[in-house]
């Protein structure tokens, strides 16, 4: 069967899925994006995803392509067309087509690219033993809260990550407090049990993957604290792990070659990962 995509009113084949050169999307990185997840044919959290598609397009002043009960069959028709049962929904809001020049254009219609694809097969050693990180410098700018296309830093970052040998990059903040990964948000549990992760403020993506473990740990009545961490209190800490709609929850089980813990998958990140895989209706 072959792949379709979406292109601003059209279902085409995903070989010829394209956009104009001057749209906005492709000459300033004007645009804004989602992945949600698709678990049994179905939207994972649909509706916090599309709350934060709103926000960021709002942020940045781009109309919405499309209602969003439209918006919402589109999502499902793409799902159906290529046939996914477990993958993701990849969605794209630009400005649109417009000559080059930095101001917003008078007139210009914003794009939207809707594509899905299958989950590539996760490995069973992320889990079980847990995953690595390197600790690298955020060079990114100031409102990362927006789920903005233009990003160049966290391919940087994350192919650092791939030729340290290590899943992924976390990135530190001028005063040395984790911000996030490139394309994960961060946690760490102190030696009291507590569980941290840094308040969703302009220098992070508030995940809704993060969203989903924090209803889980108030839901579970686990201690949790939302505030920054520094890189030190990373290396200290009980147990670390990741979130993000791609890789549910993640154990860090080394930062910077060093092991986290005694090395192993904490249970508290364990049970946090079960309870999410709950959550998201995958079998555990
Ligand atoms: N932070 C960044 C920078 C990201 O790109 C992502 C994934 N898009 C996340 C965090 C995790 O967000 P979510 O749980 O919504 O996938």
């Amino acid at each position: 069967m072959s792949r379709i995509a979406y292109v601003s009113g059209a279902y085409v084949p995903h070989r010829q899925a394209a956009v104009h050169i001057e749209d906005r999307g492709y000459q300033f990185a004007d645009g804004v994006y989602e992945v949600i997840a698709v678990r049994g044919g179905k939207l994972l959290d649909e509706e916090p995803h599309l709350q934060r598609l709103h926000r960021s397009l709002n942020e940045l002043r781009i109309p919405a392509p499309m209602g969003d009960a439209a918006l919402r069959i589109v999502l499902r028709e793409i799902v159906r067309r290529n046939n996914i049962n477990a993958g993701i929904v990849y969605l794209q809001v630009t400005r649109g087509v417009a000559p080059r020049d930095h101001a917003f254009p008078k007139s210009a219609k914003p794009t939207l690219v809707v594509t899905s694809r299958a989950n590539r097969r996760p490995d069973p050693r992320h889990w079980e033993g847990g995953i690595g990180v390197i600790t690298i410098s955020d060079i990114r700018w100031k409102r990362c809260d927006i789920k903005s296309i233009a990003l160049v830093s966290n391919v940087l970052g994350k192919q650092q990550a791939r030729e340290a040998g290590v899943f992924e990059a976390w990135q530190v903040d001028s005063d040395g407090r984790i911000t996030e990964g490139t394309s994960t948000n961060a946690w760490i549990v102190t030696g009291d049990l507590t569980v941290v992760t840094r308040a969703a403020d302009c220098a992070i993506l508030n995940g809704v993957t993060r969203l989903a473990v924090l209803d889980i740990i108030t839901r579970e009545g686990y201690r949790f604290d939302e505030r920054p961490f520094t890189v030190e209190e990373a290396k200290a800490a009980r147990e670390a792990f990741l979130t993000s709609t791609t890789s549910d929850v993640l154990p860090v089980t080394r930062i910077d070659g060093a092991p986290v813990g005694d090395g192993n998958p904490g249970p508290l990140s364990r049970q946090l990962r079960a309870a999410y895989l709950a959550h998201a209706a995958i079998p555990t």
